[in-house]
């Protein structure tokens, strides 16, 4: 039987940095769900779909199909109907309207499955925001990685500017708090901590530390699964 991780929370509390990480250390295959809702996103802006037009909605999902792949480096790559767009799905628009259309039950279910069908294949360690509650409640490890929203927006500060993009401290303040109330306050899959899930704060921790009592935690109910 494989080993599930699951690793929910906000958006900006690290999750994906130290997935990668953890998941490369334990030689677990690192599923990053954000980027399967940000391919879609990517396929309705293409089409330009109105979200609020049920008809519009539908036809659109019935063309859109997303893959991944895993290359030589064990990276994911996200594929929409065919096309590699690892790169472009990180766009600031696309982060929106992936933020927007996966509340949406129907865009939800057009993932169910293909992130399921990789837990029950693979070791995994797989992050989102519905992970340990409805996507793998079996997990036999779940955390739930957050940080304050002033440590959340000061680091995407820091990471934008490294890159060299314009941007204000007080607007990345101000999306992280749209965001967070969007995942949380949505009907379906709503971002909330699973009853058995393992909280870690990491507003006060580097990215190794975090990483190290991932890593740590895995490997403890790895043993106790063996025994
Ligand atoms: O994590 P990332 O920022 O790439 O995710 C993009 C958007 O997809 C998030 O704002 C969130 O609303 C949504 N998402 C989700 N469920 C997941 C992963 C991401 O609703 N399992």
């Amino acid at each position: 039987m494989s080993f599930n991780i699951a690793i929910d929370g906000p958006a900006g509390a690290g999750k994906s940095t130290i997935a990668r990480k953890a998941a490369g250390r334990l030689s677990f295959l690192y599923v990053d769900t954000g980027a399967m809702y940000r391919a879609i996103a990517l396929g309705l802006l293409e089409r330009k779909t109105n979200l609020q037009d049920a008809e519009d909605l539908k036809k659109a999902l019935a063309e859109i199909s997303v893959t991944i792949r895993y290359d030589g480096q064990g990276q994911q790559q996200v594929f929409l109907n065919g096309e590699n767009v690892s790169s472009q799905i990180r766009d600031e628009e696309v982060g929106k309207m992936a933020s927007a259309s996966s509340a949406i039950p129907q865009v939800r279910e057009k993932l169910t499955d293909l992130q399921r069908g990789l837990a029950r294949k693979e070791n995994v360690l797989m992050d989102g925001r519905d992970i340990g509650t409805v996507i793998l409640p079996e997990a036999q490890l779940k955390i739930y990685l957050t940080a304050s929203v002033g440590v959340r927006a000061a680091r995407r500060y820091q990471e934008l500017k490294e890159k060299g993009i314009p941007c204000s401290l007080q607007e990345i303040e101000k999306d992280i708090r749209d965001r967070d109330e969007r995942d949380k306050n949505r009907s379906v899959a709503p971002l909330r901590q699973a009853e058995d899930a393992v909280r870690i704060d990491s507003s006060e921790m580097t990215v190794e530390e975090v990483t190290e009592r991932i890593v740590a935690l895995a490997r403890e109910r790895m043993g106790e699964n063996r025994a």
